[in-house]
């Protein structure tokens, strides 16, 4: 059977050659007479997955010494609260920039932990936006700034971050390892692994040392980063086969060059949008300035005509190219792992769908 080309948002599509490396070693790891996630987590095999895996990861985000990593359970979500639980008391006061979906609920979350005040609300503009950096009204002394580096919904993205004298926190979980950053802006960044760097099932989290002592003794270890650091992310058994698959993908993308993966995405994110700007069949729904390199949103002339597109799209491979139930249309997400020829066919088939229904009649 052969593989269709995932457009899904998350869990997103992982490179074959790291699929079939897995496959090969999944009844006998290495010669250990298991696999790897039968194996004891503190056993050597898996030990050397697991320092991998924070090696690759510490190179690829040219990680200083002075910030921690860990791979946390739990997913993006848990870091909703991790981050205002071990950055913040219940008085002080942290800073969220509210630019769509996933912006909305980490706040809804830090409020229950403690005070929010809204630094940046772009979350009802139409095309999708982000704010200008220097439109974010911060409040005074914040625990820190939180903002989502990629809304993957409405399909923004940041281009360039705030500077700004108290820590920025950013949920990276849909854009993460797809471009190069410079990590010392950054107090702390999370993210989900299952888009960019492997299955469901672990965040990876950066964090500046000192910020990890902030975090009250009494705040549960399994909650605390501090402890998390101490014990190596190993604190308790950790999800030890999604930790390998994101070593094998890391492992790939050093292989392939993060700069190169960096050029592959915005190509495939302007073959895309070239397409969808041709004329006025397809509308993108995210302002321009703003527009994602891994999801990337649009809209037929009528509601009718998307649900053809995605079932015809389907048929030829095409796989999950739906909107977000909340906000409908199209959406194509474009992680690392999504080949240039996956998007050439995608933009054939936008070719042929709008030459099949456009009859001339479209709005504008
Ligand atoms: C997918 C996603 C999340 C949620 O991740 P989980 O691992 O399912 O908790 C959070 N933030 C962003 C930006 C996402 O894309």
């Amino acid at each position: 059977m052969a593989r269709v080309y995932n457009f899904g948002a998350g869990p997103g599509t992982l490179p074959p050659e790291v699929l079939e490396e897995a496959r090969r070693e999944l009844i006998d790891y290495q010669g250990i007479g298991m696999s790897i996630m039968e194996c004891s987590h503190r056993a050597k095999a898996y030990q050397a997955v697991h320092d991998e895996a924070l090696h690759n990861l510490r190179q690829l985000l040219q990680l200083p010494q002075d910030y921690a990593l860990l791979l946390l359970p739990g997913g993006a979500s848990l870091q909703f609260a991790m981050v205002p639980l071990n950055l913040a008391s219940a008085k002080d006061t942290a800073d969220y920039t509210l630019t769509g979906s996933w912006a909305g609920k980490a706040a809804k979350q830090a409020a229950k932990i403690c005070r929010v005040h809204t630094a940046a609300d772009t979350s009802g503009e139409r095309p999708a936006c982000m704010p200008v950096p220097e439109t974010i009204r911060a409040s005074d002394h914040p625990a820190y700034l939180h903002l989502t580096s990629n809304e993957t919904i409405e399909g923004t993205q940041w281009k360039s971050f705030p500077k700004i004298e108290f820590p920025v926190v950013a949920d990276m979980s849909s854009d993460i390892l797809s471009r190069p950053l410079d990590i010392s802006r950054f107090g702390l960044i999370y993210a989900g692994a299952q888009k960019n760097l492997g299955p469901a099932g672990i965040a990876l989290v950066a964090i500046r040392r000192d910020l990890a002592e902030r975090a009250p003794a009494s705040l549960p270890s399994m909650l605390r980063y501090r402890d998390h650091i101490d014990n190596n992310s190993l604190l308790n058994t950790p999800p030890s086969f999604p930790v390998y698959m994101l070593m094998l993908v890391t492992r790939w993308i050093l292989k392939t060059g993060l700069e190169n993966i960096w050029r592959q995405n915005q190509e495939k994110a302007a073959l895309l949008y070239q397409e969808i700007d041709r004329d006025r069949f397809y509308q993108g729904t995210a302002h321009p300035q703003y527009r994602s390199a891994m999801n990337v949103t649009f809209r037929l002339p009528s509601e009718a005509l998307e649900t053809q597109f995605i079932s015809e799209a389907e048929e030829q491979g095409l796989h999950a190219l739906k909107g977000h139930r909340s906000v409908g249309g199209i959406r194509a997400s474009i992680y690392n792992a999504m080949p240039h020829d996956g998007v050439k066919q995608l933009c054939r088939f936008m070719a042929d769908f709008k030459n099949r229904h456009s009859n001339g009649n479209t709005p504008g």
